[in-house]
């Protein structure tokens, strides 16, 4: 008999994905895709990318770092079931008496399912980093004349499970939001579209800026993204990690006219209904780009690149 030919499973080859060569030197697995450990190495690529962004920062504005959940009735009152309902996480929990937990653990212990016993916090996963600032911004009263300009940033949360390294559930998003009439955030946007082209040029990035849609759920949706790529309101810069076809946006640049203003009844120094805008940075995908076109060895990255990025100094003096 051929042992050859014995009756063994086939092991159907994994598809490899043009980033996979950098999994074993950015991450650790943890059971789920899309949602990893991060190594040193990696880490510290993001502290410094956060770092140059920062140095970024255009006088004035004013800082806050949100956790990884917010109000559940924000995110609804915000419109965000209405476009993407399909990405959105919720935290749930056991709300139950004494006796119902119990039993629904003795369900578990039991072989069986406990998740049916869930019900829903008043938490969602935030979904992108800018949602929190609108009704903080909105309880202050009229906005000042200019407008008022922030830096955000939060874990998030989108259930897009995939293999790619540079479509994770969660991720870190970076941002600088402006509230105001709508010249200041047309000014605003022009500015960081500008800004961000440099930066990325500064990190030996190849890159293009294209108009872009979001990614609306649905038939309805279809005819949304349409709209929002005719009104010019959403650019993306992106890098071709896996292909010139399809690039990966790392920053995105975002006009939502007058919907956060009239959601939170927010009025510019005019008077009329303010006008939003914010510039995304997906320092993840960042750092995956920068593994991805510099190598794995960051004491072999160009020069110019690694003074860009304050290698020489500490993370903790390039946050001074
Ligand atoms: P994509 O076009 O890739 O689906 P998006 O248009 O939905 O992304 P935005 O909502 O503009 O992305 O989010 C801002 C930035 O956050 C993106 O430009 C990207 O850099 C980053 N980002 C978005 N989704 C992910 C993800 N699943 N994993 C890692 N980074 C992400
Ligand atoms: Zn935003
Ligand atoms: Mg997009």
């Amino acid at each position: 008999m051929n042992i050859a030919q014995t009756d063994a499973p086939e092991i159907a080859p994994q598809s490899t994905d043009p980033l996979d060569h950098l999994a074993d030197k950015l991450f650790h697995k943890m059971g789920t895709d899309g949602v990893y450990a991060r190594t040193a190495l990696y880490e510290d690529v993001v502290e410094r990318l956060a770092a140059l962004i920062s140095r970024h920062r255009e006088p004035g504005t004013e800082i806050m770092r949100f956790p990884p959940v917010m109000n559940r009735g924000q995110l609804e009152k915000s419109g965000y079931l209405k476009s993407f309902p399909n990405l959105l996480g919720c935290v749930c929990g056991l709300h139950g008496t004494e006796r119902e937990i119990h039993s629904a653990v003795s369900r578990f212990d039991a072989g069986g399912d406990w998740t049916t016993s869930l019900s829903p916090a008043d938490l969602v996963l935030s979904p992108a980093a800018c949602y929190p600032v609108y009704p903080i911004a909105a309880a202050r009263g009229p906005l000042p004349k200019g407008g008022l300009r922030f830096d955000v940033a939060a874990d998030c949360f989108r259930a897009e499970p995939s293999r790619h390294l540079d479509r994770l559930q969660s991720f870190r998003m970076r941002e600088y939001v402006c509230i105001g009439s709508p010249e200041d955030v047309s000014g605003f946007r022009e500015r960081w579209m500008l800004r961000a082209q440099e930066i990325a040029h500064g990190l030996g990035l190849s890159f293009k800026v294209d108009y872009a849609s979001d990614p609306f759920f649905g038939r309805v949706g279809q005819m949304k993204a349409v709209s929002q790529k005719q009104q010019l309101l959403k650019f993306e810069l992106l890098v071709p990690l896996r292909s010139e076809e399809h690039p990966t946006a790392c920053m995105s640049f975002n006009y939502h006219r007058d919907h956060f203003g009239t959601t939170w009844s927010m009025a510019d120094a005019n008077g009329e209904p303010a006008h939003t805008g914010c510039v995304a940075f997906g320092i993840d995908r960042l750092a995956v780009a920068m593994f991805h076109t510099h190598g794995t060895e960051t004491a072999k990255w160009p020069a110019n690149v690694r003074e860009l990025l304050g290698f020489g100094c500490t993370t903790t003096e390039l946050a001074g």
